[in-house]
């Protein structure tokens, strides 16, 4: 092997509470020179990185190359919340592909939640606050939350805690919500030092990790037989029997298939200066994560130092100038007992990749040639379920990966106009958010006079 020397290319991290609150921000070399390996995973988010960690606890010999810093892209600036199931919900899945495989997808997400929270009790990684626990709490009055309790735990054997309106309203001190639902199970951490604990392990275990260091191309070492492959990049290769794709929406030269099966979607986080405890106790009063049941939904939740973490909306447009006032603005209309406390510390932004069944894309295009990719706006279990399924093909031939086999042809979805496609859907959502909560309020004006009467 040659050792890359210290140095560095690609883009640093953007400024995010959780890059100044990294525990270790250990830098990894560039490539430079001629590598072999078994596998090369290209990409440092989390789907690259669990699938390198599945790799190595198989005993397989890794190389992961990253363009930028590991969890540089969505993996390192996500909210946090490691919650079961994926971007299409459970509702949907069941209409997809009906409730057996439905079912079977949603055992893979379990496991993988399981798996994430054993992984940081047993490589003790250091990325707290890791609180169990996440409420659902439903925006309009009505039978939106036991519905979805009842068919949770008829269909997917999950026991949801439902919440009266008196009990959410003194967790989250707001006139906005109605009732609502405890996921016990459901947890929140810091995803940036999650990332570097995982980075951390698979070098510990044998793997090999370059940083600022981006594959620009994948060839086969003899046309046609899938008998290996050579990844290039600007200042090496590497060879190796297999590759994996875990570039998510930078795809771009590497693939053009993957990169015309999804579109990018921007969205974002702001983190407030710490606030008084007392005014925390007179608005979120609780530590778990907080999410709401509209499409276009808010989810936020405390920092251990008493920030507030609040994120949502979702654009095609980039990083709006004042996001930090936009995102404030929607605190203040939830917790308007904060607006003169409030004030906004961090705020980014970050991409998603969609496909326009929201579900992650795991597959192979050829022997050996494997993608794990896709994972929307609610990856951090997904990317788990794929580094699970795509390690242990290649380690043990285990096939469980092609219950994704319905999602993951990459088929054409849309192309440079389909940003704007799924632009126009989220304005559809808000629109469909706001005549619902219409509709329920006036109904439950109706029920209120009647019950006055
Ligand atoms: C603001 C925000 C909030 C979110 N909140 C949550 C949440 O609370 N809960 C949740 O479950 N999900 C959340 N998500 C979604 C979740 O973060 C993603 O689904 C998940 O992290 C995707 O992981 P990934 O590895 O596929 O992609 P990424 O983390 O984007 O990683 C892809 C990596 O591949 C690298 N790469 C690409 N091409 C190459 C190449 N050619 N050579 C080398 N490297 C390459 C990139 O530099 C990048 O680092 C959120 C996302 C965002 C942006």
């Amino acid at each position: 092997m040659t050792q890359g020397k210290k140095q560095r290319f690609g883009r640093p991290y953007i400024e995010t509470y959780y890059r100044d609150t990294l525990v270790s921000n250990v830098e990894r070399p560039s490539l430079e020179g001629q590598e072999k390996t078994e596998i090369c995973v290209i990409g440092g988010g989390l789907a690259g990185l669990s699938t390198a960690l599945g790799l190595v606890e198989k005993g397989k010999k890794v190389t992961l190359i990253e363009s930028n810093r590991i969890g540089w892209g969505a993996s390192g600036r996500n909210g946090g919340f490691v919650a079961k199931g994926y971007s299409a919900s459970h509702e949907r899945l069941v209409k997809k592909v009906g409730l057996e495989r439905a079912q079977d997808l949603h055992r893979l997400a379990i496991k993988a939640r399981s798996d994430i929270y054993n992984r940081i009790e047993e490589y003790n990684i250091e990325c707290e606050p890791v609180r169990r626990g996440v409420l659902g709490v439903s925006w309009n009055q009505g039978r939106d939350v036991r519905d979805h309790i009842e068919f949770m735990d008829k269909n997917f054997d999950v026991t949801l805690e439902y919440w009266s309106k008196d009990k959410v309203r003194e967790a989250c001190q707001t006139t906005q919500y109605h009732d609502g639902y405890f996921a016990d199970e459901d947890f929140q951490f810091h995803p940036l030092n999650y990332v570097h604990g995982l980075a951390r392990i698979i070098e510990e275990k044998g793997g090999v990790i370059y940083e600022g260091t981006r594959a620009e191309k994948v060839e086969e070492k003899a046309l046609g037989t899938g008998q290996g492959y050579i990844v290039r990049t600007p200042q090496g290769s590497i060879e190796c029997d297999q590759v994996v794709l875990c570039c998510s929406i930078y795809i771009n030269g590497i693939s053009q298939k993957l990169k015309y099966a999804s579109f990018p979607v921007y969205t974002y986080v702001m983190v407030t200066k710490p606030i008084p405890e007392e005014l925390l106790e007179n608005s979120l009063n609780t530590e778990y994560a907080v999410f709401d049941n509209r499409y276009a939904q808010d989810y936020y939740r405390r920092l251990p130092d008493n920030r507030i973490l609040w994120g949502g909306r979702v654009s095609v447009k980039g990083v709006p100038e004042n996001l930090a006032q936009i995102m404030t603005d929607d605190l203040i209309k939830i917790y308007p007992q904060l607006q003169d406390v409030v004030e906004p510390e961090y705020a980014w932004g970050g991409k998603l990749c969609y496909a326009p069944h929201k579900m992650p894309q795991i597959g192979q295009m050829k022997p050996g040639y494997w993608y794990n990719t896709c994972f929307g706006g609610h990856g951090l279990v997904p990317t788990a379920v794929g580094g699970d399924v795509v390690s242990s093909a290649i380690a043990n031939g285990d096939e469980r990966y092609k219950l994704f086999a319905p999602f993951s042809k990459p088929n054409f979805a849309g192309g440079p106009i389909s940003p704007y496609v799924a632009q126009s859907v989220y304005y559809l959502w808000r629109a469909r958010d706001v005549m619902k909560s219409l509709k329920k309020r006036s109904c439950a004006s109706v029920v209120d006079k009647k019950e006055a009467a």
